[in-house]
Parts: structure tokens; sequence; C-alpha cells
């Protein structure tokens, strides 16, 4: 232990863990890079204004979760709290609306930061992998985007997942059904900082998650019964899509989302495992947010993945994750002579494309071996001065326990073709 620890609200990813992480990742994206999003990376600090503008000055992240900073030259800045607002800014900058090939399809993978309240599945620095589909309004894009992280999460094994959907509506029947929403708010039983919110966002009172406010919203407004037909159109159409895809989705007329730029299509993944952190995912379509943070009429949908908890959801379930061995072979030396002859034959292994690791340190055969059967292997390679002699090494396989000496010169061959002949698991 040193005198450091890792800031309140953080943890290390440290392996073997690290690779469940990674894991994930790599499975979540993958459905992405096969439905033709392209790879984008934003800075990790952004203006705070893009923040403020683009999430909404009302939002939780905004008012309280944000880590701002000044900077030398005087620059308000703001850790990122979220993907969608970067993305788009990036986008716009870059001009990619204009190429004419709508939509524009980006995914992201990377850390994020929110100054909240840690407990299990809520942390200041977390990871996330996102997908925004800008430039086209068109109810596959939104259903596709749907089915894509309903895919990933299935491939990775999970079943207690449940998918909810609501429509926000646009900017015709959105702001009648606010104004009633609002009559109904204004008439209840609400401390002072509800109060605003019923000024400011009055939808997002509909997701408080406290009783006592529940309790007196029964019998609101509701969204689905204000939706103009267009809205309702769309609506009906993202959902024969994700029912044809075999997606089963629960209707959720309070599905709100914590930010303030979502229109129509809105959806959420929670799981059952989780307790209260209970949100893997969300998203939704965002077809103000462009003009929002001053780019043109750009209509767009995108969701972000919670990592984090999709590793503990993974855990819940008590699903391990297959996950490929880290080294294919591990060579134990016995003496000067054959520490050279074999560190040449570990590079030469890796540059076959043989993961292979070394015992070194000088280790007794004993304790060589030992760290052969820790990393995971399937073969030690196991030499001396008198193998050398001979021009030959022992392979030993270290599931079988079966050991033979092989010519050194066909070694990089009679490894791979073993290992491609029963691959490891
Ligand atoms: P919550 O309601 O739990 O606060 P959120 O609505 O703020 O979630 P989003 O902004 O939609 O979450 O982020 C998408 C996903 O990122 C969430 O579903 C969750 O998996 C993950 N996430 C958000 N905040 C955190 C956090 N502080 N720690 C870990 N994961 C988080
Ligand atoms: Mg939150």
């Amino acid at each position: 232990m040193s005198t450091f620890s890792a800031p309140k609200g953080t943890y290390d990813l440290i392996p073997p863990d690290s690779s469940v992480f990674l894991a994930v990742r790599e499975a979540i994206s993958t459905p992405l890079k096969r439905a033709g999003y392209g790879y984008i990376e934003t800075p990790g600090f952004e203006a705070v204004e893009l923040f403020a503008r683009g999430v909404g000055e009302s939002t939780d992240i905004v008012t309280k979760e944000m880590y701002t900073l000044t900077t030398k030259g005087g620059d308000e800045l703001a850790l990122r709290p979220e993907g969608t607002a970067s993305v788009l800014r990036a986008a716009l900058e870059a001009n990619l609306h204009k190429l004419g090939n709508l939509p524009v399809k980006l995914w992201y993978s990377g850390s994020y930061y929110r100054y909240e309240r840690p407990q299990k599945g809520r942390y200041r620095h977390f990871s996330q992998v996102g997908a925004e589909a800008l430039g086209t309004e068109d109810p596959a894009l939104d259903a596709e985007l749907i089915i894509l992280a309903f895919d990933a999460y299935r491939s990775l094994g999970l079943r207690n997942f449940r998918l909810l959907l609501n429509s926000l509506g646009d900017k015709e029947c959105r702001p009648v059904y606010r104004a009633a929403l609002q009559e109904f708010l204004r008439a209840l039983d609400l401390d002072e900082e509800t109060r605003r919110r019923v000024e400011i966002n009055p939808l997002r009172v509909l997701d408080d998650k406290r009783e006592a406010v529940q309790k007196q919203l029964v019998g609101a407004p509701m969204m689905r019964d204000h939706l103009c037909e267009a809205c309702k159109s769309y609506h009906e159409q993202v959902r024969e899509l994700l029912t044809a895809a075999g997606v089963a989705f629960e209707d959720d007329p309070k599905l709100v989302r914590g930010l303030d730029y979502y229109t129509r299509t809105t959806f959420e993944f929670v799981h059952d495992g989780l307790g209260s952190q209970s949100a893997v995912g969300g998203g939704g379509r965002y077809d103000g947010l462009s003009e929002m943070i001053g780019g043109p009429a750009l209509p767009s949908v995108g969701w972000a993945l919670g990592v984090d908890r999709t590793v503990l959801a993974l855990k819940a379930e008590g699903i391990e994750l297959e996950l490929p061995a880290h080294t294919d072979v591990f060579a134990v030396p016995l003496g000067e002579e054959a520490r050279r002859a074999l560190f040449s034959l570990v590079t030469e292994l890796r540059r076959q494309g043989v993961a292979t690791d070394f015992a070194y340190g000088g280790k007794g055969l004993k304790n060589a071996m030992k760290s052969a059967n820790r990393s995971g292997a399937r073969f030690a390679v196991v030499a001396g001065e008198r193998d050398l002699a001979e021009g030959t090494v022992q392979l030993k396989d270290l599931e079988s326990g079966e050991q033979s000496a092989v010519a050194l010169d066909a070694l990089v061959d009679t490894v791979r073709e073993r290992l491609s002949d029963s691959p490891s698991t």
C-alpha cells in the first residue's frame, strides 16, 4: 500500500477482471461495426457551455454532477459527463453532415465523469460505449440502434434485462402536453426544488424516484395520450420493427430520462439483478440538440451503454465470459546458455502470432513450472544445455502432461499446428 489510494468514487481495472471490461467493450462495439458505424474519439473535456446547452441547464448532470475547471488561460472546461453533445459537436465541426451521406453513424468508447454520491454501480469515473446516428428521421434507424444494443447484451449471455420504451413527442405535441402536465403538477404538494423543476422541465418530475412524489402522480396526464398523429405513427413503426426483430419491450409512459434533449423515441435497458442502479444503458432521439448547440436542424438518435454496470450484470447472472487464454506457450530455460536460446525462440514465436511468455528472473525448474501453470499456457517449452546440444527442446502439453522432444527449428510450426488442432479454451 502506498500513501495514495484511488480517488473517492473511482476504482482501478486490474487483471484478471480488466479483461472482462475489454470483452464487454468489444461485445458492445462488434454489432455496431457490422452495421456501418465508424469509430470517433473526442477529447476528455469540452467547453462547459457545450454541456450546459446540450445536456440542459436544469438537469442533474449540469446542476450537480459536472467536474468543471478554469484553465490557466481562463477557459471554462468540464470533464465530459456524457458523449452525445461532444460527438455531435465534433461531427458538426468536421462537417460530416454535409458530405451528403446521411445518416452519419458513429460509435465511441471511453471514460466519463460525474460528481455523484458513490454507491454500487454509481461511480465518479465510469465507462460507456455509445452510438449516434445523425441527420436522419426514420423509425428504422431508431429500431436499428435498439436492436444493436439488445443483440450486444444477448451476445454476452445476459437474459435478465428489460427494455423500457416511450415516446416524448416532438415540437408540435410536446408543448401542449407540457402545459397540461404543468397544470396538474402545480396543484400538488411538492418541495421548493421540485416546484422549480415543474416550471423548468416538468417531464422530469415524472422520473422522481421518491414515494411521496410518485403517490401524487397517479392520474397525471401522460405523453402517450397527447402524441400528435405524426409522432403516434412514428412510434408505432418503431414498435413494429422491434417486434419483428424479436426484441421484447415494455411500454413505460413515465420514462423521460435525465437529459433535456430527447424527442420521440426514448428507451432504457434495465437489469433486474442490480438493485437501485438498475439502468445499464439508455438513449433516444434528439431532433433538437443540433440547433441547441448552434448547428443546423439535424434529427438524430443514439444511445450509451454503461460498461461498469454491464460487468455487474454479468456477475449478477453468474456469467463467466469465455475469454481466450492470454498465453499459449511458456518458455522455461535451464541454465544461462539455454536462457539466450529460448529468449530468441520466445521472440520468434511472438512474431509468428503465438502468445508466449518466459520464466524471467532465473527461477529454478520447480518455480518456473509453477509460473507456467499459473500463466494458463497450453504448452511449456523446457530446454537445458543437453537438449540444445542435440538441437531439440522439450515440449510439454500442460493439459495432458505429455512431453516430447521437438527439433528446435521445427518448434514454431509444431506449436502452431498443435494449437490449431485443439484450440485452447
Ligand atoms: P442513472 O439514472 O442511473 O443516474 P443516467 O440516466 O444518468 O443513469 P445516462 O446518462 O443515460 O445514465 O448514461 C447511460 C448509462 O451510463 C447508464 O445507463 C449507466 O449504465 C451508465 N452510467 C451513468 N452514470 C453512471 C455512473 N455514475 N456510474 C456508473 N455508470 C453510470
Ligand atoms: Mg444519472
